[in-house]
């Protein structure tokens, strides 16, 4: 049940991201963890800042240093390590950035970099490196970019991205929104972010006011790892915007210590699908460099989704994926099976 008013909840979410934790001091202290993680945490966090948001630390167990959802937002002295293979741009997105703002990667659809920010600095993020700050558009630049959309007719679907899209206010998300619905060939808008799971009352009322208006089809994709992320709050989120229409899909990242089980895996797809999500992609780490420690061999993950196809229905089974750069496509890698 909503039992907050809807004021109430639009201010929140901008004070909640006002109050993110950034001192690794504070982090150990609030989680009663012991005091000698905090030079490896300082180390990781002058290299990609410790940005960790209190309503999500309120779900990391106190005292405990394996927790999967801590693992996420904790910075390690790991991340500075130089390791072989792993690149400042995994996904080659420098040369498809050629117009600020806008990555154009595929034939029919495009990214829009919205904003530079995020609700939590994921350690293992694949944009950990990315030029944001060329990538910071005003109106009259963002102007630039909904022409370029125009004057391609072959795009049919925009996706948001960044960054964390959600974190730009929602008067000029629905600027943009109203932009790209005025061009004709533009059919869908796909959101991708991680605030309904670390702010959950970002979804606000003029949010879902813009979903109800345009004419876009939206789809959401959740980027949500584990089960243990998905408490009351996010589900309420969640519910609502299934009530505004909204198609979700969740996301996951395979990470090493954090959700590199059947079980966690198994938990995740069942808790998502009651609430109304399809477990869509499971990705294998992009490799970029200070998070190789997340990384998984592939046929050890090609494993691990056998597993789970052998206990659950095929919806609850996302598909493995590894974005290659240069590939038009996502790569589909097959489940290996356990043995009768
Ligand atoms: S929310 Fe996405 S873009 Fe932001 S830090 Fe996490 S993985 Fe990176």
């Amino acid at each position: 049940m909503i039992t907050r008013s809807a004021a109430s909840v639009q201010t929140h979410w901008q004070e909640a991201l006002s109050q993110v934790i950034s001192d690794p001091v504070e982090l150990l202290n609030l989680l009663d963890l012991d005091p000698a993680l905090l030079e490896g945490a300082q180390q990781g966090s002058s290299a990609f800042k410790l940005w960790a948001p209190r309503p999500y630390v309120a779900r990391i167990q106190r005292g405990d240093i394996n927790d999967p959802l801590l693992k996420q937002v904790l910075p390690v002295s790991a991340e500075l390590e130089h390791q072989p293979g792993y690149s400042m741009d995994p996904l080659g997105e420098k040369p498809k950035n050629q117009q600020a703002g806008v990555i154009h990667k595929y034939r029919d659809r495009l990214l829009f970099i919205i904003s530079n920010t995020c609700a939590v600095n994921c350690r293992f993020c694949f944009r950990r490196h990315f030029p944001y700050d060329e990538n910071r558009l005003n109106r009259e630049q963002w102007q630039e970019a909904l022409d370029y959309v125009r004057n391609d007719t072959e795009i049919s679907e925009v996706i948001f991205s960044g960054g964390d899209p959600l974190a730009l206010n929602d008067q000029r998300l629905g600027w943009i929104v109203d932009g790209l619905a005025s061009i004709p060939h533009v059919q869908r808008l796909r959101i991708h972010t991680r605030f309904p799971i670390m702010i959950p009352q970002r979804i606000t009322e003029e949010m879902l006011d813009w979903f109800a208006r345009t004419r876009l089809q939206p789809i959401m994709v959740l980027h949500c790892n584990h089960a243990n992320e998905i408490n009351e709050d996010v589900i309420e989120a969640i519910q609502r915007l299934k009530q505004a229409g909204v198609t979700l899909l969740n996301q996951t990242v395979l990470l090493k210590g954090v959700n590199d089980t059947v079980d966690d895996l198994e938990k995740l797809s069942r808790t998502l699908f009651q609430n109304g999500v399809l477990p869509y992609y499971l990705h294998l780490l992009d490799k970029v460099q200070g998070a190789a420690h997340f990384d998984m061999e592939q046929e050890a993950a090609q494993r691990l989704v056998g597993k789970l196809a052998a206990r659950c229905s095929g919806y609850l089974v996302p598909k493995l994926v590894r974005e290659v750069a240069g590939v038009p496509a996502k790569t589909t890698l097959a489940p290996i099976m356990p043995d009768a």
